[in-house]
Formats: C-alpha cells, sequence, structure tokens
C-alpha cells in the first residue's frame, strides 16, 4: 500500500474548500487519465494508486475531517489504514473504477469489434441412385457461397493500402458517454460509432470486395457418398460453408442425402426386398430360379410347396453395413401366380393332376357348361 506525502487535496488539484461534488469530479478527470488500462506510461500506475487514495479519504467526511485537522497523520491513526484495507480488499483498481464509472473496466472486453468470427453453416440436399446410396460414389455439388476476398486475402483494404487509426476513439473502438442519473453522473462506454468499435478505418477500400472482405463464388466441391448411406442422411463437409470475417473459421456445409427409389429393390435397413413371382408347378415342385440383385443376378432355390408371401433369404445380397464389410441381406417375396390362360397340352395335365388330388369339380373342367347347369339347379332358377 502507498502512503503519499503529498498533499491529498493537491493529489486530486482542488482548494481546502473544495465540495464532494467538485472533489469526485476532480477524481474522475484523473482516474480517466492515468488509469493503468489507458496510461501505459511510467509511473502513471503510481499515480493512479495515490489518486484513489486521496479519494478514498476526501470523499468520506470523517476520513477528511481527521485529514484537514491532522494531515496524514491523522488518517494512519485513525482507521484510514483499515479503510485503505477495505478499498484494497474491494478488488483492485478495475472494481472500483468499474463502481464509479459504470463498467469501463468490464467494457473493455466487448470493445474493438475484430474478433474472429466464425461463418454460416450452409445446407444444400441431393438425390442420389438406389445403386449409388448401396455402392457409394464421387458427387459433385456446385453452390454459391461467400468466400474470403480473393484480392484483399479479407483485409477488406485494397492491397498495398493499410487502415488508419479511428482518430474518433483513437483506436480504442469504444468512446465514454456521460449520463446524469439519480446517483449522479455515470459514465457509459459504448462501442465508437466513426469505426463501428473496430478502432480503425479502412482508408482505401479493397476495390473487388468494395471494403467488405468477401466475396459470393461459385463453387464446385466433391462429396464422397459413402457405401451403405440410408435415405435423408445428414451429412457434414466441414470447413465448406460461408467464409468467417476478421480471420474466423468458416462454417461447415450440411448436405441432407435423398435417394431415389429403386424400380423394383426397396430398402429395409441393410435388407433389400424384392418380390419374384414363380409358377404353380415351381412352387409346388421347388425350383432353382435366377433373381436380380444389387450384385447382379443370382441361383435362388425356391423350396418345394412354397406359398405365395413365403419369403426366402439371399444372405449377404443387400446393402453394406456403413463401417464394416459385412452386407445384409436379400429378402424374397414369393408370389405364385395360376395361370391365366393354358394351352391344350396344359389343361390336359392339369386335368389330370386334378383327378390325382381327386378333387370334386374335376369334370366341371370339362365342361364348363354342366357346371353353371348344377349350380342354377342349386340355386333353385327356372329355365
Ligand atoms: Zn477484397
Ligand atoms: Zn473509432
Amino acid at each position: 500500500m502507498t502512503t503519499s506525502k503529498r498533499d491529498y487535496y493537491d493529489v486530486l488539484g482542488v482548494s481546502r474548500g473544495a465540495s464532494d461534488e467538485d472533489i469526485k469530479k476532480a477524481f474522475r478527470k484523473l482516474a480517466m487519465e492515468y488509469h493503468p488500462d489507458r496510461n501505459k506510461r511510467d509511473g502513471a500506475e503510481e499515480k493512479f494508486k495515490e489518486i484513489n487514495e486521496a479519494y478514498q479519504v476526501l470523499s468520506d467526511s470523517k476520513k477528511r475531517t481527521a485529514y484537514d485537522q491532522f494531515g496524514h497523520a491523522g488518517i494512519t491513526g485513525n482507521g484510514a489504514g483499515r479503510g485503505f484495507e477495505g478499498f484494497e480488499n474491494f478488488g483492485g483498481f478495475g472494481d472500483i473504477f468499474d463502481a464509479f464509472f459504470g463498467g469501463f473496466g468490464g467494457s473493455r472486453k466487448g470493445g474493438r469489434q475484430d474478433t474472429a468470427r466464425r461463418g454460416a453453416d450452409l445446407r444444400y440436399s441431393m438425390t442420389i441412385d438406389f445403386e449409388d446410396s448401396v455402392f457409394g460414389a464421387e458427387e459433385d455439388i456446385e453452390l454459391q457461397r461467400t468466400e474470403v476476398c480473393s484480392t484483399c486475402k479479407g483485409s477488406r483494404s485494397e492491397p498495398g493500402s493499410s487502415p488508419t487509426t479511428c482518430s474518433n476513439c483513437r483506436g480504442s473502438g469504444e468512446v465514454r458517454r456521460a449520463h446524469q442519473s439519480v446517483f449522479g453522473q455515470f459514465v457509459q462506454v459504448v462501442a465508437c460509432a466513426v469505426c463501428r468499435g473496430e478502432g480503425r478505418i479502412i482508408s482505401q477500400p479493397c476495390k473487388a470486395c468494395r471494403g467488405s472482405g468477401s466475396e459470393r463464388r461459385n463453387r464446385k466441391i466433391e462429396m464422397t457418398i459413402p457405401a451403405g448411406i440410408e435415405d435423408s442422411t445428414e451429412v457434414r463437409l466441414r470447413g465448406e460453408g460461408e467464409a468467417g470475417s476478421n480471420g474466423g473459421a468458416p462454417g461447415d456445409l450440411y448436405i441432407v442425402v435423398r435417394v431415389r427409389p429403386h424400380e423394383f429393390f426397396r430398402r429395409e435397413g441393410y435388407d433389400i426386398l424384392y418380390t419374384q413371382h414363380i409358377n404353380v408347378s415351381q412352387a409346388a415342385l421347388g425350383a432353382t430360379i435366377s433373381v436380380p440383385t444389387i450384385f447382379g443376378d443370382a441361383h435362388l432355390d425356391v423350396p418345394e410347396g412354397a406359398q405365395s408371401g413365403d419369403t426366402v433369404r439371399m444372405r449377404d445380397k443387400g446393402v453394406p453395413y456403413m463401417k464394416s464389410t459385412r452386407n445384409g441381406d436379400q429378402i424374397v417375396r414369393l408370389i405364385v401366380d395360376t395361370p391365366k390362360t393354358l394351352t391344350e397340352e396344359q389343361q390336359r395335365l392339369f386335368q389330370q393332376l386334378a383327378e390325382s388330388f381327386g378333387d370334386d369339380s374335376a369334370e366341371s373342367l370339362n365342361d364348363k357348361s354342366g357346371f353353371f347347369d348344377r349350380l342354377r339347379d342349386k340355386l333353385g332358377g327356372s329355365d
């Protein structure tokens, strides 16, 4: 703790009979001038401490009376030490300064606004073929985005020129504005309107980007579609979004991948569903048939006595698992087609088959009119 030998009134530059208001005004003016954040000259901090010390005493009527009567000795022996302790505990210069000036110290954090800002994210949607979703693909994306100006590299100044320090705020990016309130005068710190808080002014803006530091560009971006990607998957391409400002990182590009439905394959998880029609003899006797898969035609064993609606699994003929070498299956749903027309030969064979099954209605196949006659008889119709 510094104990000044100088007269407190001299320190603040006020007369002995100065009013509280005069003392406060003088303190503000000096504190502003010597605040260590703003004044980097040698001795400024010492001076600032001295100013604070003087103000601590002269702004307190008890201490001021003791000081008036006994000088520095009166303060030291009369609780002034504790008073200064209190000041120290107050948290240092920044805090006491905030208390008087409404957050000057704190506002420095938000002062100059040329801080790096991350670029915005972009969204894009694309539709790919079913096969590409299964096997993966390379796709080109064409989009327009904001990039760092290639002429000024984002500096916003015409190449060869450099920004000048704002004369309004002397480069600090902030200005103080005095306000009257019921508690007295407060000083508010706001961003400088001339340089918009940046502390500097672009005297010769880059012609290519008109001083914005960025430009719109059409870009072709290559994207790898991973094998096995599902419909409506969102893929993030880090750093492929809009450019950041003041050296900030670019945003990300989010791509929603839609998969065009296939003519006859349908995906369910990692399995592929397929419907295969078979005829009655294949269903009854079983058969080995050729079935399309995404890997090309493959053999499928239709089991004996297959029913319409039965499913048969073709192992490993489905969609490749992402991050694995395995595949899903192809699930084949069998539909047994009953023939709509028969050749004479087939008709004869079916008839034999019918007789073999011992079906009552076998004769009716032979004589359709006979069947209808009997039906009419049963219903008791006339004619
Ligand atoms: Zn530029
Ligand atoms: Zn300014």
